[in-house]
């Protein structure tokens, strides 16, 4: 028998507020569990009612429809932002909970002089999400440290170990299966030097606020860096660097043309979608290459013609 879950889900929670691109409408039903007993729970009762689910981290790679989603948001917050970690001598195992933001789990690691997490510092998502994405940056990716990752799957708590888990660029195994709640990941790291650990983290932080519009509501790099070009070079090269198709406030960024940006916060996501898909064709035009969008469509018709 389901479980009662009506104390655990809200109705018509409007999402633009949790997301980093600032646009979006309502989830039908809403829900910040506390434990993984209670993810359990509330996937059996979306189950058993034929309501459809989808998770979310810190909402940072997400464009959420103006319609929203017509089902179950499951965020996993605070509740799951644990972090442990275990001396092995030269090295350390450091597990974070899938609701712990990255650059926590990167703090930690340069709290404990672990060299390799540096990168972590400056993504705004968290570990659950970068574990999804395989997140990366300066040329790190969470594969890199990843030992093992636990989630729920079909009811049961499942363990995979970092090698099986299908890392890809900006993928893994879990962009395939948007059934499975990723809880938890744990990464070993090797001891190094704390100074040149926060010095680095200090550099690659100065040179992102440098040429990223890091104050702006975005969803981080709109493109996927296409083989053997850069993204934010091809839309520059079609003279899409600063480019609006209206006063939406939905803008292709001056400071660094991979960011399509929701300057103010104003752009419904529409103007957004309508934004990127003029880019993409205008790239396309002009140099033959279809940028794949990096941010994932949640709820609403759209698709991106891949
Ligand atoms: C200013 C800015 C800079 C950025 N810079 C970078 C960068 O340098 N490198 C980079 O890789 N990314 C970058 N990003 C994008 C983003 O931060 C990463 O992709 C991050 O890993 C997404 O994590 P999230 O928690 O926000 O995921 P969300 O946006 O909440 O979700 C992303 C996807 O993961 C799924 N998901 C999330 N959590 C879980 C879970 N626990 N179980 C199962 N599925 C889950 C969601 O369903 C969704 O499909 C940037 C974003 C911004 C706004």
């Amino acid at each position: 028998m389901t479980s009662d879950v009506s104390g655990l889900i809200k109705r018509d929670v409007i999402l633009k507020p949790y997301t980093t691109f600032k646009c979006g409408g309502p989830a039908k039903y809403f829900s910040e569990p506390s434990s993984v007993g209670q993810i359990k729970d509330l996937i059996d009762w979306a189950k058993d009612n034929g309501i459809s689910y989808t998770v979310l981290g810190l909402a940072s790679n997400v464009l959420i429809s103006d319609d929203g989603f017509d089902g179950l948001v499951i965020r996993l917050g605070k509740e799951f932002s644990q972090i442990t970690v275990e001396d092995l001598g030269s090295s350390m195992r450091v597990s974070a909970e899938a609701g712990c933001p990255l650059a926590l789990f990167g703090k930690k690691c340069a709290e404990n002089s672990l060299t390799g997490a540096e990168f972590a510092c400056g993504i705004p998502g968290s570990v659950g999400g970068a574990v999804f994405m395989n997140a990366g940056a300066y040329g790190g990716e969470v594969r890199d440290f990843i030992v093992s990752v636990t989630y729920l799957k079909g009811g049961q708590i499942c363990e995979i170990s970092g090698a099986d888990c299908g890392f890809g660029y900006r993928r893994s195994i879990f962009s395939d299966d948007p059934g499975a709640v990723i809880l938890s990941m744990t990464a070993e790291l090797q001891k190094g030097n704390k100074e040149e650990i926060d010095s680095l983290i200090a550099e690659l932080k100065a040179k992102r606020i440098a040429s990223q519009p890091v104050d702006v509501p975005s969803a981080g790099s709109t493109f996927k860096r296409p083989e053997g070009f850069f993204a934010g070079k091809l839309v520059q090269d079609s003279g899409l660097k600063g480019f609006a198709l209206d006063e939406s406030g939905a803008r292709v960024s001056p400071k660094h043309s991979g960011f399509v940006v929701n300057e103010g916060g104003k752009a419904t996501a529409s103007d957004v979608i309508k934004l990127i898909e003029y880019v993409r064709n205008k790239v396309r035009e002009d140099s033959g290459v279809m940028l794949e969008p990096e941010v994932r469509l949640i709820g609403g018709d759209h698709k991106w013609n891949l």
